[in-house]
């Protein structure tokens, strides 16, 4: 199955820092001063689709890259 390439962006304002994006995609997203950061700006990891689904305040991003 072909990967989809994402462009991944966070809102920080939007962001509370639950952590759930970490906890279902740990592969590209991380925490730091108490709001997630995409690893990668482009990622072709499905778990991408996956946290932005998973965020309680719709602050990831996708694109198609
Ligand atoms: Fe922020 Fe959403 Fe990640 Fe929670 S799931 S830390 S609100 S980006």
């Amino acid at each position: 199955m072909a990967k989809i390439k994402y462009k991944v962006k966070i809102d920080k304002e939007k962001c509370i820092g639950c952590g759930s994006c970490v906890a279902v995609c740990e592969g590209n997203f991380d925490m730091k001063d108490g709001k997630a950061i995409a690893k990668k700006a482009v990622s072709d990891l499905p778990c991408n689709k996956e946290a932005a689904d998973i965020c309680p305040t719709q602050a990831i991003i996708l694109k198609k890259a």
